[in-house]
């Protein structure tokens, strides 16, 4: 038996078989041993995937020529002769043959040392190459991936995925029903695919930095989401007593169900909205389910994750506005897809990046790329013909953003009109403060939009210089650090003297430890993803408002996150049907 350290980034108890399915930075691949009888097959397969991954670069490369420039089109042209290199090839066929893995793990393996290799030899036109050759071995995997059943493996019922990271275009291509918790050699509580895990209510534990060393494809785990450890073939003792910690979670689950009918109030009868932030469709079932109050945060990537083009206006119109029709007449904010940083579409490349969560992202980059913009702005006034949904704009810097953005949206409107395509000419306008500028910004900025949504995800990276999506630097990732809580009062008091509605839609929000202090700080709004909702509306009907006001003052004057959190405990009641702290 070996048991595993991390960390817990979406609760609950998890017990089944380990199914690997990562080998490489930042990819998700099956691995197995092949039969010598399955080479000559694996062989067609690289073949006809090769065929399919040109076919696709050919149109790629027309469409980005037309739709955003002869130099952006290029870089497809270079893929194209690193997908059919010879000796790329060979050295697959190689590792098929003498190693005997699937040609996955080979395909992998090859490109992957290759774009290595390049990025070791360093200089900016070899880096760029280094991130072409890992593009290619990334449409060659997903070509893999799409061939007809039979030719993929399958990801069994009930499998624990353990993998080295989870991009979450990665993990959108997971057959998610199957999987019943997530085990990660990289990432952190923050990073996209545990927002997403946690969306899921799948169990998941990150940062397990042997992970792919220590557990095979078949071992039995059990995935503790809330201790954040990982056993692997654990004894039959360790077996019956997690069989015991998921009933008490189950029950303690249970009783917090008979809380989905009651209001989000606080004890001195202040009602609150609490909202649910969804990534997609299926999510606002959940949503409903919590009986939320609408959707703070519909996050549109997962939307374009899944396909391999950007999807039509009539796709989005279609799924967006089945959405609003299940939620109507609650409200709905509509964030436009937030690319750039860790989220990043196979059929989007961008330019390669030291530093990704510094270059060019969100609205900046949407708005470089106007077709993608105008295609969803179109969609999303479309939806607003019928329903009360809000646009919501990622990353915000500054009111140059907001004010170019403006311009697109009456260009849309006015093309809209003149089709005579109904929309709510005043469809709200929304501020991401996401970015350090823009919570120092906040009484200029509200002059400017209708509506605001602190996403701390980004901020608090931005604010303590710490990589959400990194774990070497997760340490210093800290919610509850003084400067982060400042921040958030002065906005929030910024908001409230311009007359803005402000709400919180980042991670920090739903956690029910954190409640008392972001209604001490004055917030009035939680959007929360549907499974927090019921322990976040337990905190809000445990919380009197005065209190929490003098909490957060106190909180305001420590100087640590650490003093912070030991000062949120204390105020915490007993622990109740909760895991025990297990190692
Ligand atoms: C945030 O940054 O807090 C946020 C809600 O956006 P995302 O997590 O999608 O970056
Ligand atoms: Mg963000």
């Amino acid at each position: 038996m070996a048991l595993l350290k991390g960390t817990a980034v979406s609760a609950g108890i998890a017990q089944g078989s380990a199914y690997v399915v990562a080998c490489g930075y930042r990819s998700a691949v099956p691995q197995r041993s092949i039969r010598p009888s399955e080479v000559d097959g694996e062989r067609r397969r690289f073949d006809a995937a090769v065929a399919k991954a040109g076919a696709e670069l050919a149109v790629l490369q027309e469409d980005v020529r037309e739709r955003i420039g002869g130099s952006q089109a290029e870089i497809f042209a270079a893929q194209r002769l690193i997908l059919v290199d010879g000796s790329l090839h060979d050295q697959v066929l190689r590792t098929l043959e003498e190693k005997r893995v699937n040609l996955e793990a080979a395909v992998s393996e090859v490109f992957g040392s290759a774009a290595r290799n390049l990025e070791v030899v360093g200089g900016g036109t070899l880096q760029a190459r280094a991130a072409d050759v890992d593009d290619v071995r990334r449409r060659i995997l997903t070509a893999l991936a799409e061939a007809p059943a039979g030719a993929r493996p399958e990801i069994p019922e009930g499998a624990i995925v353990v993998s080295d990271e989870l991009l979450p275009s990665v993990t959108a291509r997971l057959q998610l029903d199957n999987v019943r918790a997530f085990v990660t050699a990289r990432g952190n509580k923050f990073s996209h695919s545990s927002i997403l895990a946690r969306g899921l209510g799948t169990p998941a534990v990150t940062s397990v930095a042997s992970a792919l060393a220590q557990i095979k494809t078949g071992d039995r785990l059990i995935v503790d989401g809330v201790a954040g450890v990982v056993f692997v073939n654990p004894e039959r003792s360790i077996e019956r007593e997690y069989d015991r910690l998921a009933a008490d979670l189950e029950a303690s689950k249970r009783k917090l169900r008979q809380l989905v009918d009651l209001s989000s109030v606080t004890l001195d009868g202040t009602t609150l909205p609490l909202l649910a932030n969804v990534n997609k469709f299926s999510d606002t079932e959940a949503a409903l389910l919590y009986n939320a109050d609408g959707i703070g945060l519909y996050r549109t990537e997962f939307a374009f994750s899944i396909r391999s083009g950007f999807p039509t206006e009539e796709e989005q119109f279609e799924f967006l506005e089945r959405a609003a029709e299940r939620m109507h007449p609650r409200k709905l904010v509509f964030r436009l897809v937030d690319l750039g940083g860790d989220k990043i579409l196979p059929y989007f490349p961008l330019p390669p990046s030291r530093n990704p969560s510094l270059s060019e992202r969100g609205i900046r980059l949407l708005l470089r790329h106007l077709d993608v913009l105008k295609t969803q702005l179109r969609a999303f006034l479309r939806v607003s013909a019928k329903h009360p949904v809000s646009v919501l704009l990622p990353v915000v810097v500054g009111v140059e953003d907001v004010r170019r953005l403006r311009g697109v949206l009456r260009q849309v409107q006015s093309e809209l009109a003149a089709e005579g395509k109904p929309f709510n000419p005043g469809i709200p306008l929304g501020a991401m403060i996401e970015v350090p500028s823009a919570a120092l910004m906040v009484r200029t900025l509200a002059k400017e939009v209708d509506f605001l949504s602190l996403g701390t995800n980004d901020l608090v990276q931005y604010v303590l210089a710490a990589d959400r999506e990194d774990e070497g630097t997760a340490p210093y990732y800290q919610p509850l650090h003084p400067a982060v809580l400042r921040l958030i009062g002065s906005v929030v008091e910024d908001a409230k003297s311009a007359g803005r509605d402000l709400a919180i839609c980042g991670e920090m929000a739903g956690d029910p430890l954190h409640t008392a202090l972001l209604l001490g700080l004055g917030l009035r709004e939680l959007s929360v993803a549907p499974g927090q909702m019921l322990e976040v509306k337990e905190a809000i009907r445990r919380t009197r408002l005065d209190e929490a006001r003098k909490l957060a003052s106190a909180a305001l004057e420590l100087g640590s996150a650490a003093e912070v959190e030991t000062l949120l405990n204390e105020q915490r009641p007993a622990a109740s049907g909760r895991v025990a702290d297990l190692p």
